[in-house]
């Protein structure tokens, strides 16, 4: 059995920086380490449409988006594979079967959904799609047989129901699927990178983000607005670490090389942060290096994108090989899957063979 991985994203909005350093960064890492036999990343449409249903069109939008937003990061289609997920029906059938394997209130305690039921005011009329997503998030995941999960800190509970509907298949039917494991970023800052409002989650549909496709002029705006200590009133005041936003990002983006460049007489954060708790230091000169560090990073992003957007019909193009390939490997897992469950009938021998043997004695 081979190193595989599956993750991917919901084509709701354009990706931003949490994506970035949640996930993105890390996959282009591994993509490119040669360590992983197969890369699977799937644009998640028919997740997307679990919550946003009466607007089809937003969903139809955005997978160009974030198709672009992967290439300019760097995922090469040579070495993964990209795919959209309505493409590949065999997933429908895969979490028709797992839907038996887990139980109401086995979903209703997962935390990730309860927050996202809540952020989206669903209250009592939660569409069944949007409720049973997790188990569809385990169809795309053991489809693939996927050993790795890149994601951030939101997914692990995903992860874990996938994990759980893999442990009961294969002792009900038999070995036929693989248990994933979730790969975290190994920084606390990128597990769940907050809005620039220094709410809890940056995220599409908290219009709190920061995207990998802005301009320098937006990035610098959005910089010099962000959420700091609100104590922290004048220059003089020492000013608190925890819950800023503005260390909280350079915690996740910020490397040594980029003190030499933009602010030379620290050495590193850490002087920089106890300068801060110390007071002296104005969140004017802290937000200047952040966006200087953010700029830094965005600009190769940008101008690749830029690039990319020049020939669209072979960005589309690059989405169809994908997902053809995709779904091969899929009807394989079904077929392996169905032949565990006993439900190949027509493929069943034995079964034929039973039944005559059974009318013939009768
Ligand atoms: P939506 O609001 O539509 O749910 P989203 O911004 O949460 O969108 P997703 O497509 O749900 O984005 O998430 C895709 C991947 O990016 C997941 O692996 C998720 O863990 C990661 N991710 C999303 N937001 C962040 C964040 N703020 N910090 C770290 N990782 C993130
Ligand atoms: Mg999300």
């Amino acid at each position: 059995m081979g190193k595989i991985i599956l993750t991917g994203d919901r084509p709701t909005g354009k990706l931003h920086v949490g994506h970035y350093v949640g996930s993105l960064r890390r996959r282009v890492e591994l993509q490119n380490s040669g360590e992983y036999d197969k890369i699977y990343i799937m644009i998640a449409d028919a997740q997307a449409l679990t919550d946003n249903a009466d607007n089809p069109e937003k969903v139809r939008q955005n997978i160009i988006e974030v198709a672009l937003d992967y290439l300019a990061c760097g995922l090469d289609p040579k070495k993964s594979t990209i795919l959209i997920q309505s493409q590949i029906p065999e997933l429908c059938e895969l979490s028709f079967y797992y839907m038996n394997l887990v139980t109401v209130s086995r979903l209703q305690r997962n935390p990730t959904v309860k927050s996202e039921i809540q952020m989206r005011n669903f209250e009592a009329s939660i569409p069944v799609g949007f409720f049973t997503y997790p188990i569809s998030q385990a169809a795309d995941i053991t489809a693939f047989k996927a050993t790795t999960v890149p994601a951030g800190e939101d997914q692990m509970p995903m992860v874990e129901q996938t994990q759980e509907i893999v442990h009961k298949f294969n002792s009900v039917y038999g070995e036929a699927l693989v248990e994933p494991k979730i790969l975290l970023p190994d920084n606390q800052a990128c597990m769940r990178l907050p809005g620039i409002d220094g709410k809890a989650k940056m995220s599409k549909s908290l219009g709190n983000c920061i995207y990998l496709s802005e301009e320098p002029e937006d990035i610098k705006k959005k910089v010099m607005s962000m959420f700091t200590d609100p104590d922290h009133i004048r220059v003089q005041d020492p000013g608190k670490i925890e819950g800023n936003c503005v260390f909280t990002y350079l915690d996740a983006f910020c490397k040594p090389e980029h003190f030499e460049r933009y602010l030379p007489d620290y050495a590193n954060l850490d002087e920089l942060k106890s300068h801060y708790r110390r007071g002296g230091l104005g969140d004017v000169k802290v937000k200047k290096f952040l966006n200087n560090v953010l700029q830094e990073t965005l600009e190769p992003i940008r101008t690749r994108r830029k690039e990319l957007e020049k020939d669209i019909p072979a960005i589309y193009e690059i989405l169809k090989k994908g997902s053809e390939e995709a779904e091969k490997v899929a009807a394989k897992t079904l077929a392996d899957v169905k032949n565990a469950m006993k439900i190949n009938y027509f493929d069943d021998m034995a079964l034929i063979h039973e039944q005559t043997e059974k009318y013939r004695k009768e």
